[in-house]
């Protein structure tokens, strides 16, 4: 099968099927053989893996993919793709197709049949309009994973990479980075695929920590804070913690907890690094107590 990366027979495939983009499904479909090889090569794949490429499209990184690894399982929401696939993926063996939204499929199963348990690569050209529930989907389950490589909007890989201070820095930098090293391998502009997005794009590279780098005693309480001070991000820590729904704790016992990190009454919640929340987090734990 002629390399789908190659822009010519990508447009040929469309014709030949006369495929309609669908919007919804945020079809933007690659067409340039650097980018491509730059992917597989950020993700390291080799072999012995076992890739979840989401949302293979007509196929392209698919066909790259299925050469370096050992098995790729793509899921694809659109069934109009799948016959296409069909032929597009024809010469290899190790490509299991699944017609599913990728939101409700048990990953964890997949691994645990198809590698047996151990970490897998996930590899995407993510459809844009579910990015954050992909990603946070793939850590909050606990699949297990060695890195995730994936396409994004450029804005989402810079919010995924920033530190405190930045005015990208949010609940999204923080969630990433409690479970990931993020790196990002490349900016990619919208004529490298077909249609052109609307938007700038960049591969990013999120390694799984091993463990991660600091330690709370309750995840679930110390991502409830992080929500609560990013949901109104002019309003300093203290008042965002008092004023949220999910945030048990009186004025009282939260400003007790602020003086403990020994940072300003006033400050404001987008000041505070990871390690500054889990404390705030394992103080109220203690509290409690
Ligand atoms: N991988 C292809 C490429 O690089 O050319 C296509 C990438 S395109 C940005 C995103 C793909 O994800 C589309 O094929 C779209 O139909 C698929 N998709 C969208 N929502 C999905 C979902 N919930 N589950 C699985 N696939 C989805």
């Amino acid at each position: 099968m002629a390399d789908l990366g190659n822009p010519k027979n990508t447009i040929e495939i469309i014709q030949k099927y006369q495929f309609a983009f669908q919007k919804k499904f945020g079809q933007n479909f690659l067409i340039d053989t650097h980018v491509l090889e730059k992917i597989i090569r950020a993700a390291g794949v080799t072999k012995d893996d076992l890739v979840l490429e989401i949302g293979p499209g007509i196929g392209t990184m698919t066909q790259y993919l299925a050469e370096a690894s050992r098995q790729v399982i793509a899921v694809e929401i659109d069934s109009n793709l799948i016959p296409i696939l069909k032929e597009t993926l024809a010469d290899y063996e190790n490509v299991l197709v699944i017609n599913q939204d990728i939101l409700k499929v048990d990953i964890n199963q997949l691994a645990k049949e198809h590698n047996g348990g151990r970490p897998i690569k996930v590899v995407a050209n993510l459809p844009y309009y579910i990015t954050t529930p992909i990603i946070m989907g793939l850590f909050e389950s606990h699949v297990p994973i060695d890195n995730i490589t994936v396409m994004v909007q450029k804005e989402v890989a810079d919010r995924m990479q920033v530190g405190p201070g930045s005015k990208d820095y949010g609940a999204l930098s923080l969630a990433v980075q409690y479970y990931a090293q993020p790196y990002i391998v490349a900016n990619v502009p919208p004529n490298c695929f077909i249609p052109r997005p609307n938007v700038g794009s960049a591969v990013i590279r999120l390694t799984r920590h091993e463990k991660p780098p600091v330690e709370v005693k309750d995840e679930k309480l110390m991502f409830r804070l992080i929500r609560a001070s990013f949901n109104q991000r002019r309003k300093t820590l203290q008042n965002g913690l008092n004023n949220s729904p999910e945030v048990p704790y009186t004025k009282e016992q939260i400003a007790a907890a602020i003086d403990s990190l020994g940072v300003s009454p006033s400050v404001r919640g987008e000041a505070l690094g990871l390690e500054q929340f889990a404390a705030l987090a394992n103080y109220f734990c203690d509290m409690e107590k």
